[in-house]
């Protein structure tokens, strides 16, 4: 039933599409108001605008696609953060300390029309420090006169200040070339960089879930708790643990050891953070707070390991403090929470009584075999010929789009383009990706699924 006329051409654009390694990141810093938003909504552009339909999972969006000149990266926006939590200094400080940490290049916005401030310029001491390629972005000339507001920018000692405007899109286009010039091909950071290494965790969660508890039971010692000022400069810090005969290296530890506890209202500087270690990392664990409602945030962070693409274990802690009638609030929350992520292993843990600890290992394994597995084409359309002849796509408008071929795109996550002969509504696509999971596993990865309509 599944027709294999593609033409090469065709196929290999879409695998060119869909089948993409890891992206260089670009991060996008400055000051609050010099319009750091702005110029991210107007690079992601269109592109964004496309409704996602993935209903259920939240989506906190800190990472965006973005494309110029035809080649792809990831964006970093730090526009949506709030300033009064620790102070404007500590706070630009902070952020841009992650943003850069997680980026290969970075835009530093500067408002032209301003001139460089006393914050601008201890972002500079930070941009210098980490030594990654810089852009220094006028923003704000609005037209010809503003021109020369751009040239006091030089003073930064940041190179050529590049005029733009966000709001208008004036010079974006250039200085979007001066950032492909200096952006790297593949992230430094890429996981693809160093095979055979260790495998690389991030524990994620919101604040008081036992992360820390959890690396010090797993790390078979008690350390030092660290009690840091938020906003000074930190390398994140990689931690190597031993676990099930292996050597696991759990990313971005520091935030956790620092203990820094934020005050309420510091979510995008968590979400800052927790998308850094997703970067970095392969599979993530997440730990939810069994003892405590699952939450907004708990599914926003579930939502961006999602949608990071990473191998994804939820561990549900403090086991040891459930009683019955909370045991089966939980286990109603979940089922309405988290059936989107029904494909996560889960793992009952205490990191007080160090329970099921030894599960962590095999959950995180299995998980990665899900986010390596790979689908021969043969395998695949012929699984995909039966779909289509007992569960044909609905008519529509008199017309039934069919799958047409379908091949594997890339692993780590499992990316699949299908071809077909007209839209494939979500519902269907929803339907075809279950039955891709009942059939080759996939366990504890996300799948993606692009459809190419033959036109
Ligand atoms: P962010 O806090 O750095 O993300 O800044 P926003 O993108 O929210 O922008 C702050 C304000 O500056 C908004 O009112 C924008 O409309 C305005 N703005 C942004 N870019 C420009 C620009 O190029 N020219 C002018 N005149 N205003 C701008
Ligand atoms: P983090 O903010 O996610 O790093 O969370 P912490 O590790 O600091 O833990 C927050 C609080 O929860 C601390 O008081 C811990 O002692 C407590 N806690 C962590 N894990 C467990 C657990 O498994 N059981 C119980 N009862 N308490 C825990």
């Amino acid at each position: 039933a599944v027709e294999e006329g593609f033409d090469a051409e065709e196929v290999t654009d879409a695998l060119d599409d869909a089948g993409h390694g890891p992206l260089p990141v670009l991060a996008v810093v400055g000051r609050p108001n010099v319009g750091k938003s702005t110029l991210v909504n107007r690079i992601i552009g269109r592109r964004e605008a496309v409704v996602e339909d993935r209903p259920g999972v939240t989506r906190d969006r800190v990472t965006y696609e973005a494309e110029w000149s035809g080649r792809r990266f990831k964006i970093v926006d730090t526009g949506g953060w709030e300033q009064d939590v620790l102070g404007l200094h500590a706070s630009v400080a902070a952020q841009a300390e992650f943003a850069i940490e997680a980026a290969d290049a970075v835009v530093f916005v500067v408002d032209a029309q301003v001139g460089a401030t006393d914050t601008d310029e201890a972002v500079v001491k930070l941009l210098r420090r980490a030594g990654k390629p810089v852009v220094l972005c006028a923003n704000k000339v609005d037209g010809p006169s503003g021109e020369a507001d751009a040239t006091y920018l030089w003073a930064l000692g940041l190179g050529e200040p590049q005029p733009v405007s966000a709001l208008h899109g004036r010079g974006t286009g250039d200085m979007l070339d001066e950032v492909l010039r200096v952006l790297p091909d593949a992230p430094a950071q890429s996981f693809g960089a160093m095979p055979g290494g260790p495998r690389r965790i991030a524990l994620i969660g919101r604040p008081n879930v036992g992360k820390s508890s959890l690396l010090n039971k797993v790390a078979g010692e008690d350390r030092v708790v660290v009690d840091d000022t938020a906003g000074t400069t930190r390398d994140p810090v990689d931690e190597l643990i031993e676990l099930g005969g292996r050597t696991w290296k759990f990313v971005d530890t520091a935030g956790i050891r620092r203990r820094t506890h934020l005050q309420e209202g510091a979510d995008y500087y968590a979400s800052l953070r927790t998308a850094a270690a997703l970067e970095k990392a392969e599979a993530a664990i997440v730990l939810v707070d069994v003892t405590e409602s699952i939450s907004v945030q708990d599914l926003r962070i579930i939502g961006m390991a999602v949608d990071a693409g990473r191998a994804l274990v939820i561990a549900y802690n403090k086991w040891d403090q459930l009683d019955e009638e909370r045991r089966y609030y939980l286990e109603r929350e979940i089922e309405r929470e988290l059936n989107q992520v029904r494909w996560a292993p889960r793992v009952n843990v205490s990191a007080r009584t160090g329970r099921h600890m030894e599960k962590l290992v095999p959950a995180v394994e299995t998980a990665l075999a899900g986010w390596e597995t790979r689908v021969p084409t043969g395998r695949l359309n012929s699984f995909l010929g039966e779909i289509v002849a007992s569960h044909p796509h609905p008519v529509r408008g008199g017309k039934q789009p069919r799958i047409l071929f379908g091949t594997q795109a890339g692993t780590r996550p499992p990316r699949f383009v299908l071809f077909a002969s007209g839209f494939l509504e979500a519902g269907y696509r929803r339907f075809v990706e279950r039955r891709l999971r009942e059939e080759f596993g996939f366990e504890g990865t996300p799948v993606q699924l692009s459809v190419r309509v033959r036109e």
